[in-house]
Order: structure tokens, then sequence, then C-alpha cells
């Protein structure tokens, strides 16, 4: 697996990003200059900027930039598919060009000289190195604490994810591979990414404010994902149908004790006692019954998705 001076393709997700861009990109250009003079990586590695679809003047200036520099390249969707989705295109292009892939959004909020620590840790053998925040200074209050509300809940539906980690990575191509085995329509690169497992590593950084630009996450599409978040890896929700119609059922029974000697001391009016005991006992069942069903659309959720059932990494023949 070792490359001596590995081609390295950074893939950015741009949506909008006409004045981002000419600030980032020769930003990222600087980095890789740093790493071919000292010898890191082959002067090969390039920048790929993948437009999804945006309604600005993005295009022209990816044009521009691969104008002044050729290491620039350039892909360009069709329509806005939206963050994940195009980053899995950029990806899925640098596959078999490149020995790693960096995806690192156009705003410069991941601190661009972490991919240098990235690209050593993956000389050292590392497929998989995560880009993690070290603080979140820069976000609001509100981000900071929804951020990590969302990380816990979906950790204990089940769904392996990194802390403060976004969509700031360095993946082998052997990891790309991997990833594209994943034929799922509804993409969490975060969550699928841990699943193909690897050897990992981890990279800390200092998120900063946007260089240019506004933020294309308002709080609606930032809910959305996260709905997706859980949804696309757990069938948890439903199973826990289950478990509150088990529980329900158990309280049914003091429920009956209590109104049975509520009846039996005549403190009731008629016809009190069966409609309560019935529709207790009848809530749980149905409950139940929409969990055993659960169980099996959840079975049915996961099959749909033809996840690979294994991953080999290496192999000697
Ligand atoms: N982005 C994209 N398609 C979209 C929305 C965003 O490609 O539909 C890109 C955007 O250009 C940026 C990255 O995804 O490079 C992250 O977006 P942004 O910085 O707006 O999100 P935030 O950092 O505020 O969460
Ligand atoms: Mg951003």
């Amino acid at each position: 697996m070792a490359v001596d001076k590995p081609v390295i393709a950074i893939v950015v997700p741009c949506y909008n990003e006409q004045d981002a861009l000419p600030v980032s990109v020769p930003r990222m250009l600087e980095i890789l200059d740093v790493m071919g003079a000292d010898g890191l990586i082959s002067p090969e590695s390039y920048v790929l900027c993948c437009n999804d679809g945006s309604r600005d003047a993005t295009w022209q200036v990816i044009a521009d930039l691969h104008a002044a520099d050729a290491r620039v390249k350039g892909i360009s969707l069709a329509h806005n598919r939206g963050h994940q989705k195009v980053l899995l295109a950029g990806l899925m292009t640098v596959r078999d060009k490149c020995d790693a892939a960096i995806s690192i959004d156009a705003d410069l909020q991941d601190d661009p000289h972490a991919i240098i620590e990235m690209v050593k840790l993956f000389r050292e053998g590392d497929e998989i190195v995560y880009g993690v925040r070290s603080s979140r200074a820069t976000d609001t209050w509100f981000k900071r604490t929804s951020a990590h509300a969302f990380y816990s809940l979906q950790r204990r539906m089940g769904v392996e994810t990194v802390f403060d980690h976004a969509d700031y990575r360095l993946m082998s191509n052997r990891a790309l591979d991997l990833l594209s085995e994943y034929g799922e329509g509804n993409l969490f690169l975060r969550g699928i990414i841990p699943h193909i497992g690897l050897k990992t590593g981890v990279v800390t950084y200092e998120r900063a404010e946007r260089v240019a630009g506004e933020s294309k996450y308002p709080l609606s599409k930032m809910l959305s994902f996260s709905v997706d978040g859980i949804t696309s890896f757990s069938a948890k929700p439903m199973r826990m149908i289950f478990t509150v119609g088990m529980v329900l059922l158990l309280l049914d029974l003091a429920v009956a004790v209590w109104v049975l000697i509520a009846y039996f001391r005549g403190a009731t009016i008629h016809g009190w006692a069966s409609l309560m005991l019935s529709v207790w006992f009848l809530g749980s069942l149905i409950l139940i019954g929409l969990g055993v069903i659960g169980e099996y659309v959840g079975k049915i959720y996961i099959e749909v998705k033809h996840r690979p059932r294994y991953a080999v990494a290496e192999k000697i023949w």
C-alpha cells in the first residue's frame, strides 16, 4: 500500500461559491506546493472543484482557475443535488486517478494545513483520516449545542459517528473503492465511512469563519440532514415502538388493579371500568403489533440498500 509520493486529489464541493473559490483554491494549491517541495506527494496532485449546479458564476470561476493552473480540475453536475451527492460524484471521479483523496469545503472553514498532517498519516499507513474540530468557538451556541445533541442521539441509535467531524477527511483509493460498493441513494457519508472499516487516523484543527459568501446550510437543511443521518442507518426508532408497547402492557397491569379497586369500591360510573381496561389493553396490543411490523419493515429497509456484506482488506494469493 505504502506509496512513496502519492498522487493526492483535493475534492471540493461548490455550490454558489464564486466569491470563496478565488480565495480558497490558491490556498489549496499552496498546500500542494509545500507538500511537493517537502517530497511528500507527487507533483501530479491536483484540486478537483465539483460544481453542484450553482446559480452563480461558480463554473466560470472554476474554468478560469483551470486556465491559470492546470492542476485545478472541474466537474459540474447538471443540477443541484446537495453536498453529500456532489461530494460522492467528486470522489468517484478521482477514485482511479489518485492514491488518496481529501474532501474539503470550498469556504476554508476547515484549516487546509491539516491536509499536510493527513497526508503524513496516510504515508504511515492510515487509509481513512478524519479531520476533527478541536473547538467550536466560531460556531454559534445554537449550532454547537444542536450538533452535539445530534451526535449523541445518533450514537444512541446505533450509528457509528465521529464527534465533531464533518466531511473533511482523507480516503485512500482502496477506501474509495469500498465506498463505491454502497449503492444507496440516501447518502450519509459520515455514517458510511466508519462503516467501511480500514485503518483510521484523526487530525484535529481549528474551525474558522467562512472566507466569503454565506452558509448554504440553513436550519431547515440541517434538520433534514440530521433525520437522514439517523434513518438511513438505523431501524431503531421502529424497534422502539415495540418496547413502548411492552412497557404499556406492564403498566396496563397496574392500571387494571387501580380500575378494579375503584370499581369494587363503587366509586365509578357505569361503563368506565370496562372502557378503561380495554383502552389500555388494546392500546398496548396495537403498539406491539406495529412494533412487529416495524421489525420486518426495518429488515426490508436494510436489505434494499444492498450494502456490501463484507469488505476484504488484504489478499495473499
Ligand atoms: N454545498 C454543495 N451543495 C449544496 C450545499 C452546499 O456543494 O447544496 C457545498 C458548499 O459549497 C460548501 C460545502 O458544501 O463547500 C459546505 O457548505 P456550507 O459551508 O454552506 O455549510 P456550513 O459550513 O455552513 O455547514
Ligand atoms: Mg462552511
